[in-house]
C-alpha cells in the first residue's frame, strides 16, 4: 500500500527531527515536508500548530493526526474541517505528568515553596509537617492524562477528587461533574490540579470566580493550556492571599515573554511546557498504524470528538 504523511508545524526543528524519526522507524511510509516534491499525493496530515490553510494547500488531505495529546493547536479551520481527527496518548507520557504533578503537590504540601523563598532571604523557618491525607487535591479533567495523576496522587495518600464532563465512578476517587458538582469539589480542593483540554467550554475557566470558590491559600498546577488561565486574575489572588502559589507549565504565548508579570509573581513556579511529552518513537508509530488504518479503511485509534473539541 502506498500511505504518505505529511508533516506540518510551526516549529522547523521538530518536524525535521520527527521526519528522521519516521524514516528510521516506518521506512515503509513516505514522508514529506510542506513544498516538497510529491507531499501534494499525501492524505494524512500529521501537525502541531499547522498552518489553517493546510486544507486548501493540500486539497488531498483526508485525516488530521495531531502529534500530542491535545488538539486545540490544530485551530478552528482544521477541528471543524469534518475530516476524522486523532491524538497521541502514550502511558510514559502520563507517568512523565503523575511525576511533574507529584512535584507541584510535594512543593505546596511539604512547604517547599516557602523554604526555596526563605532561603532567598536567609531566613530559617521550620513549618509544622501535614499527613497527606488531610490535603484535598481537585483533579480538573479525568481523561487518558487526569485519571492517571488522579489516581496515583490517591495511591500516595492524598484525599483526591476529579471532574469531568460525564459522570465517572473511579476507585478512591470523589468524582464530581457539572457545574454544581465543580462548585462542590472546588470548596474542598486545597491544591487545583488542572488537565482539561482547551475547548469553547473551558477557556478561562481558572479564574478569579473559581479561585474565590476555593479554601483560602490554594495552590493552581496548571498543565492543561494557557487559554484556561485567566493570568491577572491569576495575579490578583496571589495578592490577596487567596491563592498562595502556583506551578504554572502552558502559557497563552510561548515562550512566555520576558517582561511577562508571571515570572516575578510570588508563589509562582514556572516551567517551560515541558509537564510531560510522548516520545517521538510513540508519536512516529502511532501516527503510522492510523495512517495505514486510515488508508485500509479500518477503525482509527484515539479519535476525537470534533463537536466536543476534544
Ligand atoms: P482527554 O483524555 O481528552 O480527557 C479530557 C477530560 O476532560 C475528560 O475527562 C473530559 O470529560 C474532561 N472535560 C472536557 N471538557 C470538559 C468540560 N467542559 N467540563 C468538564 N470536564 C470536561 O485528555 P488528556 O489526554 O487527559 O489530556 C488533557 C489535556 O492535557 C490535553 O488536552 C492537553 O491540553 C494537556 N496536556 C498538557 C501537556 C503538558 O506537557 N503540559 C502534555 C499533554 C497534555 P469526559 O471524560 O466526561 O469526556
Amino acid at each position: 500500500m502506498n500511505t504518505a504523511i505529511l508533516l506540518m508545524s510551526d516549529d522547523d526543528q521538530f518536524v525535521e527531527e520527527l521526519k528522521a524519526e519516521f524514516l528510521f522507524r516506518r521506512p515503509e511510509i513516505r514522508i514529506f515536508l510542506p513544498e516538497e516534491d510529491g507531499a501534494e499525493q499525501a492524505e494524512v496530515a500529521a501537525c502541531w500548530y499547522p498552518d489553517p490553510s493546510l486544507l486548501t494547500r493540500y486539497p488531498n488531505i483526508k485525516c488530521l493526526h495531531s502529534v500530542a495529546a491535545g488538539v486545540d493547536h490544530l485551530g478552528e479551520v482544521l477541528l471543524t474541517s469534518g475530516l476524522p481527527i486523532c491524538r497521541v496518548v502514550d502511558d510514559l507520557q502520563k507517568q512523565g505528568m503523575f511525576e511533574y504533578v507529584l512535584w507541584g503537590v510535594l512543593n505546596m504540601h511539604r512547604n517547599f515553596d516557602k523554604a526555596g523563598a526563605n532561603q532567598r532571604e536567609s531566613h530559617w523557618h521550620r513549618y509544622s509537617q501535614r499527613s497527606a491525607s488531610d490535603i484535598s487535591i481537585g483533579v480538573l479533567g479525568l481523561g487518558e492524562l487526569g485519571q492517571f495523576v488522579a489516581q496515583g496522587l490517591a495511591q500516595f495518600g492524598y484525599s483526591v477528587l476529579g471532574w469531568s464532563r460525564s459522570q465517572k465512578n473511579l476507585e478512591n476517587i470523589d468524582c464530581y461533574n457539572g457545574s454544581q458538582g465543580l462548585k462542590g469539589l472546588l470548596k474542598q480542593s486545597e491544591v487545583l490540579v488542572n488537565l482539561l483540554p482547551l475547548s469553547s467550554t473551558t477557556q478561562g475557566i481558572l479564574n478569579k470566580d473559581l479561585f474565590n470558590a476555593m479554601p483560602v491559600a490554594g495552590y493552581i498546577i496548571n498543565c492543561g493550556r494557557g487559554g484556561h488561565l485567566v493570568n491577572d486574575d491569576l495575579l490578583d489572588a496571589l495578592e490577596s492571599g487567596q491563592l498562595r502559589g502556583a506551578l504554572l507549565d502552558v502559557f497563552n504565548k510561548e515562550p512566555l515573554p520576558e517582561n511577562d508579570p508571571l515570572w516575578q509573581a510570588s508563589g509562582v513556579l514556572i516551567t517551560p511546557h515541558v509537564a510531560s511529552d510522548a516520545s517521538l518513537s510513540t508519536i512516529v508509530d502511532q501516527v503510522a498504524d492510523n495512517a495505514l488504518r486510515f488508508m485500509a479503511n479500518d477503525c482509527l485509534n484515539n479519535k476525537i470528538d470534533p463537536a466536543k473539541g476534544y
